[in-house]
């Protein structure tokens, strides 16, 4: 079949049973769950059940710390081991320290949020293309390749998506090979599409998801994986360390150790910061001078680097879970416990759920919001509530300050997450906390900050374009431009002068840059979006909410393999 769309373009459409937008943890759990339970019932029924995946393969996307928690794995692949589950290590040893700017100190216990014991060590990207395996396996429908661009709406009733098209040049037009996108209707589409996710933002409000929620907060992560000589590494230890090389703003670390003598080394930091110099891919090369670092890592080679958002403000944050025709699970609906930066378990769970209840609502033959609810009350009474109850108020008192927060923080380790305040809402978007960098930074200047970091060295410290080079990140050059600058003379009038152009620094990938502008003899804003590593900063973080990141033409971005 296919349909006329407003632009006067012919496109295909295909009716499937189940739509599954992003091919992470989520939605895979979900495909595999829901086959799971229409083999169990024995019926003869094979409704078509469809993942579109907007990255190259399964996994290209994928990134994360990764000490993973089994307990939704063993739920929905019991035997994963004889199945040959790239888990890399068992968690053995834990360790956590506090980094002051030349010391450590070792704390003698380890606090109750980074105890790992049971825990396993993954890379999501190969972990995720191992659960794809398993699930087109069962049957399922892998689009790898495909992004979804639109949601399609009758009244407020969602009806599936409409894939993006390809082969446009950059101005837009059609070039030889155009392609357009296809419409895929669906009786019930699930959105696992993770964090900030462009399409939820579309239509959120038209269908009441973020109605009494508190504001969605995010936090920015950086990882590189460092091969170590040989016979140097135990794998299977997990170190969290808090302090140094943060400064003006909130974050905390991650080290693992890999088998094959590999180390991951992460920071995550918060994005609500007041500093409009927080630059994660610096933080990182900093952190790798500390002497405590230094000793880990004598002779190492990073081979690879990655970075992406996390979803930090839990429970409360959370948007509603369905509506008419939809559900979303995972990180698009911020179900990450951000205190134990555990979120993998919780995406899989989550998306477990929205597969009985989808299976549920096949029999029913009703997809309606009221069917679907059935949803919430699995979510609420699954253990994805009681994590993320304990946590309900974590992030709105850390935002306050590492040292501020302390007693409120364990105020709430002791009431089963209270504190204070029964619910704490959120004040601000992330962006709105952004400060001029006079009143954060004084008369410091980048160049200063810069000056206090060793030289790349391309083994153990990198500039950030030879980051972004181990990422395998690539966009056509010519296709559209996918970051929507609102207003150039904000950047250059407004935004420079005061605030030094905050996306030139925390974007991990050196997609945006002040440049000399002859004809104005001010400084304009380059955007060299080939190199988007899709992490959402931009769109998260920019003071004057001046970037829109929309979905890129399909198969371009980060092709990670190992992170
Ligand atoms: C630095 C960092 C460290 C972390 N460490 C840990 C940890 O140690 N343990 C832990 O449990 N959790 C950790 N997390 C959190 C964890 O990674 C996430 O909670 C989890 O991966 C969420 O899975 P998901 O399937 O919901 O989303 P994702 O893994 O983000 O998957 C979403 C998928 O959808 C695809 N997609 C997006 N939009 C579209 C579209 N429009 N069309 C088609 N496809 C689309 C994406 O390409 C992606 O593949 C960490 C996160 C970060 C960033
Ligand atoms: S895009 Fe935003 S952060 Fe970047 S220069 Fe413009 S206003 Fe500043
Ligand atoms: S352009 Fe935006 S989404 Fe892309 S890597 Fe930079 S900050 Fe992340």
């Amino acid at each position: 079949m296919s349909t006329e769309s407003s632009q006067q373009i012919t496109r295909e459409e295909m009716e499937v049973d189940v739509l599954i937008v992003g091919g992470g943890a989520a939605g895979l759990s979900c495909a595999i769950h829901y086959k799971n339970l229409i083999a169990a019932q024995n019926n003869g029924a094979d409704p078509m059940v469809v993942v579109l995946e907007k990255g190259s393969e399964i996994g290209a996307h994928s990134l994360s710390g990764a000490v993973m928690n089994p307990v939704a794995l063993k739920e929905l692949i019991p035997n994963y081991e004889e199945l040959g589950c790239p888990i890399n290590s068992d968690v053995k040893k834990e360790a956590f320290y506090y980094l002051g700017k030349s010391f450590s100190l070792k704390s003698p216990i380890i606090p109750p949020p980074f105890h790992n014991h049971g825990n396993v060590i993954i890379s999501l990207s190969q972990y995720n293309r191992w659960l794809a395996q398993h699930a087109e396996a069962k049957g399922v429908n892998i689009f790898a390749g495909f992004t979804a661009a639109e949601v399609l709406l009758d009244g407020d009733k969602v009806i599936g998506v409409q894939t993006g098209d390809r082969g446009l040049n950059k101005n837009g037009e059609p070039k030889e090979n155009f392609e357009p996108g296809m419409i895929i209707k669906a009786k019930i589409t699930i959105f696992a599409d993770g964090t900030r996710s462009p399409l939820l933002k579309r239509v959120s409000e038209k269908l009441g998801l973020r109605k009494d929620r508190n504001p969605e907060v995010f936090e920015l992560g950086v990882k590189e994986i460092i091969q170590m000589p040989a016979g140097t590494v135990e794998a299977g230890q997990v170190i969290h360390t808090l302090g140094f090389p943060f400064n003006k703003s909130i974050g905390g670390t991650f080290i693992y150790t890999l088998k094959n003598d590999q180390i991951v080394v992460g920071l995550c930091a918060y994005l609500d910061t007041a500093d409009p110099l927080l630059d994660p891919h610096r933080e990182l090369q900093k952190l790798k001078t500390h002497p405590f670092m230094q000793k880990l890592l004598k002779d190492g080679q990073v081979i690879t680097y990655g970075g992406k958002t996390l979803p930090a403000g839990g429970w409360f944050s959370m948007s509603k879970l369905y509506h008419h025709g939809m559900m979303a699970c995972g990180d698009t609906v911020s179900m990450v416990d951000v205190k134990k930066l555990k979120g993998i378990h919780l995406a899989m769970k989550s998306g477990m759920l929205a597969a009985e209840t989808a299976a549920e609502a096949f029999v029913k033959n009703d997809f309606s919001a009221d069917t679907l609810k059935t949803y919430e009350d699995k979510v609420n009474a699954s253990y994805i509530k009681s994590e993320l109850w304990k946590t309900r108020n974590f992030h709105q008192a850390l935002s306050k300050g590492l040292v501020a927060s302390m007693p409120e923080i364990m105020l709430q380790e002791i009431t089963g997450g209270r504190g204070l305040v029964a619910r704490r809402t959120i004040d601000h978007k992330d962006y709105q906390t952004t400060k001029p960098v006079k009143e954060v930074w004084g008369s410091q200047t980048v160049a200063e900050m810069e000056k206090r970091l060793p030289a790349a060295d391309n083994k153990l410290f990198f500039d950030k374009l030879s980051s972004v080079y181990m990422t395998g990140t690539m966009h056509d050059e010519d296709s559209p431009n996918h970051l929507k600058l609102q207003d150039g003379n904000i950047c250059s009038d407004v935004c420079k002068p005061q605030y030094d152009s905050p996306c030139n620094h925390f974007c991990p990938a050196n997609v945006y840059e002040m440049i000399d502008d002859s004809t104005s003899g001010k400084k304009k804003l380059q955007i060299n979006y080939t190199n988007c590593i899709h992490c959402h900063t931009c769109d998260i973080k920019c003071p004057f909410d001046n970037i829109d990141w929309t979905l890129p033409e399909a198969t371009g971005g980060p092709n990670y393999k190992e992170v």
